[in-house]
């Protein structure tokens, strides 16, 4: 699905120059759950953040089935995002002014999924998280795990072939991380694809391959099954 060939990003200001990803390969298949691990700084946002189509690199190579990202216009990249991926987030980014259901809504009408399948779309997947009880509450009114559920939610209300979770537990306890994790590892065992950057080696354990990184390259991999 995934294949990263000699990426590279640099961050310039007035007078220094970072190298966040320094020729960084990788191969992630259809069907896996990857976690990437590393210090601060070792270039996991950065590489999320490419990876997602969020951010451009400055070199090498990222293609997504086969196809070549870079040479993608930004219309072509947000299509193949909305329709493709879905994301977590440590923070849960949801919006505070739209009820659960509303939230879980919204990645429908951005791909103009008739009303009446959304309807019944959100409903479903609302119930696989188990946040049915809440569709009308606003964010601020859940706990973190059951934002994390909402947000969870709409990262995969379109059915994304590839999730990308950034700390997905980060601010949860660790019962209702372990949910978090769980929930994953279900949609993992449904067909997704799963990239998860965690500082967590307990989290790291729910996937099946562990990149470490170090100065925005890989240093280790462990294979876990
Ligand atoms: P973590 O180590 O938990 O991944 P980061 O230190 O990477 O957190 O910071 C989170 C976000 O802040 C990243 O998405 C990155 O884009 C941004 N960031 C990190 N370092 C800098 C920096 N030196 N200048 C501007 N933004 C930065
Ligand atoms: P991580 O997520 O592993 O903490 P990041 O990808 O956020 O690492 O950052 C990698 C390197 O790039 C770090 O040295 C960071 O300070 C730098 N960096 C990240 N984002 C920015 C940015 N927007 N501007 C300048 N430097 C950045």
């Amino acid at each position: 699905m995934i294949k990263i060939t000699d990426l590279e990003k640099f961050y310039r200001t007035e007078e220094v120059e970072t190298i966040a990803l320094n020729k960084l390969s990788l191969e992630i298949n259809t069907g896996e759950f990857v976690a990437i691990m590393g210090p601060s700084g070792c270039g996991k946002s950065t590489l999320l953040n490419i990876l997602g189509m969020l951010d451009d690199a400055d070199g090498g190579s990222y293609l997504f089935n086969g196809a070549e990202i870079a040479h993608y216009t930004e219309r072509k990249r947000a299509h193949l995002r909305k329709h493709n991926l879905g994301f977590v987030f440590q923070s849960f980014n949801l919006i505070d002014e739209l009820t659960v259901f509303e939230n879980v809504e919204l990645p429908l009408i951005y791909t103009k999924v008739p009303v009446k399948e959304r309807l019944a779309r959100v409903e479903a997947v609302l119930e696989k998280m188990q946040i049915m009880h809440r569709r009308n509450h606003y964010p601020q009114q859940l706990s973190g795990g059951q934002q994390q559920r909402v947000a969870i939610a709409r990262a995969v209300v379109n059915n994304p072939k590839l999730i990308l979770a950034d700390e997905p537990t980060g601010n949860l306890d660790s019962s209702n991380g372990n949910e978090v994790m769980e929930l994953l590892t279900d949609l993992n065992e449904q067909g997704t694809t799963i990239i998860m950057v965690t500082h967590s080696e307990h989290d790291a354990r729910y996937s099946h391959r562990i990149i470490r990184l170090l100065d925005g390259q890989t240093v280790l991999e462990n294979i876990l099954i």
